[in-house]
């Protein structure tokens, strides 16, 4: 489980202003879930993310992972892949792992269709693979909570359409608990179990949709429907998002 409670958290700006941009932001994520977090750019989304990562510690407030604050371990893969150039797909992957058991190595190359690329450098690869490869270093871990800063963005929709399908893949195959920024209504939709609404200035929860509907059911015509839904149930602005 990952609870976060966020009190307050602010940037100052290079003039010296106070910049309030979370305050008294909470939610819980169930163990093994999967989580949408859909809101307006600037709204303080990825600050969110980097609190719960450890990577900007200056806030107040508390957040736990599974009831034990650091003890479990928590990856992530951002918008970029942030791969080293210098060392090929496979040793970027090996990069963070202590013990590797090969087998689990191996299937995790090939649930990510991999298996071929493993000696490639991050040059050689399209984005689409580069993407891939990050996930792959993200699950190799083993993590317990997986958070996503809109790791789809940019890519043509057919690409788009696949890797959801290989993250959904490896992520039921390895369950994990998944927390992801999109700015994608749809994608958010396609994936998770339940969508927070954020809304800025500073940033709150401003809407909680459960999706009931199990994913393999989720064509285009139900993903229409549970827009609609979405818009005419949740009282935020994200939620009548346009994609
Ligand atoms: P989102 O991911 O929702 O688009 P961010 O969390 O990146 O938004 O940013 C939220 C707000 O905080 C924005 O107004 C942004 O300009 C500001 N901000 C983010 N990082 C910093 C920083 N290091 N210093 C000052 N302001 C920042
Ligand atoms: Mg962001």
């Amino acid at each position: 489980m990952l609870n976060v409670n966020i009190k307050s958290k602010a940037f100052s700006s290079s003039e010296g202003e106070y910049l309030a941009v979370l305050k008294d932001l909470s939610f819980e994520c169930a163990d093994r879930s999967f989580t949408c977090i859909v809101g307006p750019s600037g709204c303080g989304k990825t600050t969110t993310l980097r609190c719960i990562l450890g990577l900007d510690s200056d806030f107040t407030g508390s957040i736990t992972v599974a009831g034990e604050t650091g003890s479990q371990k928590v990856s992530a893969v951002f918008q970029e892949p942030r791969l080293l150039p210098w060392r090929t797909v496979e040793q970027n992957v090996r990069l963070a792992l202590k013990e590797v058991e090969e087998s689990s190595l191996d299937a995790l190359f090939e649930v990510l269709g991999l298996s071929a690329h493993r000696a490639f450098y991050p040059t050689e690869l399209s984005l689409g693979l580069a993407r891939r490869a990050s996930l792959a270093r993200a699950f190799a871990v083993e993590p317990s909570v997986l958070i996503l800063d809109e790791p789809f963005v940019s890519l043509d929709e057919d690409t788009a359409i696949r890797l959801r399908k290989l993250l959904l893949k490896v992520w039921s195959d390895r369950s994990c608990t998944a927390l992801m920024v999109t700015h994608n209504l749809t994608e958010a939709i396609a994936l998770a179990d339940r969508i927070l609404f954020f809304s800025g200035d500073p940033a709150r929860v401003g809407g909680d949709y459960l999706i009931n509907v199990p994913r393999s059911e989720r064509d285009e015509e139900t993903i229409t429907s549970i827009r609609r839904d979405i818009k005419n149930t949740v009282n935020s602005p994200a939620a009548s998002g346009d994609r």
